[in-house]
């Protein structure tokens, strides 16, 4: 078992006729990063930081992140890893930051929209990030984005971080590549007029199928109406990769359904451009891809968006992998 996965890990993650997919693993701290290479990740897609933030009683400072962004960076020798900015609040309850209890905290005062309020906590954030990009690929994403002002006022503290660090003399790179997550409806419907302030976009289906369907993620009574494959996300998806192709930027997706072996082909078919999961995942996800044309799961995808409704889709996409063995 051990010999297939090291076997497979080192496999390219290359269809059938050709096509490259950027194959990346989602972490929570520095010291996954390891073990998603080990998993076959070519690349890290989310670097999730809230971690950083509720560990301990009190904020992280520039110094702690540093060395977390640095040790991530150096684990994956060169290879890109996408920095996410803290995307606390909403239901991660934290010590080291008091926030108001709120009706609805997935629609509320979270993630960029803290970032935004809090600029000195950000800034911190912003340059430890910086700092660390001299040891390899990194990249920085905004979370919760739901408009160009937002992203224009979060690169105007990444500008001031970079001021500072230039006039004290410190090293980073200055070309680090930024981009967003695309987990609020409004950005995916509006994508074109997101696409020329970006770097990349990286879907967050987990967030995005809860906003389109109005179905809290976290609740287990209405499960049943949580579903990723639903057409109207499809299309958001779609639209998405469309929009960025159009100006030359790639897209990814660093939600649950880019981890889903029944999702693959589709995503494959609609131009995904980078796949970002758990490690486990990895391997599974691979073999899909190197066993598919992009041919074919283009052809499948063209099927998938005539169909009405998520079960049908779902039970199409099983049965496809189902012949393929
Ligand atoms: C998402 O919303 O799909 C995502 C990747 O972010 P998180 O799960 O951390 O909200
Ligand atoms: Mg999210």
């Amino acid at each position: 078992q051990l010999q297939i996965l090291k076997e497979s890990a080192s496999l390219p993650a290359v269809t059938q006729d050709g096509k490259e997919i950027l194959l990346f693993g989602n972490v929570g701290k520095a010291e996954d990063a390891a073990h998603a290479c080990q998993m076959g990740a070519a690349g890290i897609g989310l670097f999730r930081t809230e971690f950083l933030y509720m560990k301990h009683d009190e904020l992280p400072t520039e110094e702690d992140q540093f060395e977390a962004y640095k040790a991530a960076a150096e684990a994956l020798q060169g290879n890109p890893v996408i920095i996410r900015t803290m995307d606390i609040g909403g239901d991660k309850e934290l010590k080291c930051l008091q926030l108001p209890k709120e009706m609805n905290p997935f629609l509320g005062f979270r993630a960029i929209r803290i970032s935004l309020d809090r600029t000195d906590i950000f800034k911190t954030q912003l340059r430890a990030i910086l700092r660390a990009s001299v040891f390899g690929g990194i990249q920085i994403m905004y979370p919760m984005i739901a408009s160009v002002e937002e992203v224009k006022a979060a690169n105007a503290v990444l500008a001031t971080a970079k001021d500072e660090l230039r006039a004290e003399g410190i090293a980073f790179n200055k070309d680090i590549q930024v981009g967003i997550m695309v987990e609020i409806p409004a950005v995916a419907v509006a994508a074109d007029l997101f696409a020329p302030h970006v770097d990349f976009f990286s879907i967050g289906t987990n967030d995005l199928c809860q906003y389109t369907l109005a179905v809290d993620r976290m609740n287990e009574a209405i499960g049943h109406l949580y579903q990723p494959l639903h057409p109207a996300v499809l299309r958001l998806v779609k639209h998405t990769i469309e929009a960025s192709h159009d100006v030359k930027k790639i897209t990814g997706m660093c939600g649950e359904l880019a981890g889903d072996p029944v999702a693959t082909m589709i995503l494959i078919g609609l131009g995904l451009d980078e796949f970002s999961m758990s490690a486990s995942a990895i391997p599974v996800v691979k073999n899909i891809i190197r066993s598919v044309t992009v041919a074919e799961c283009e052809a499948m995808a063209q099927k998938v968006l005539t169909m009405s409704a998520a079960g049908d889709i779902v039970a199409y996409a099983k049965a496809v992998l189902a012949e393929k063995g």
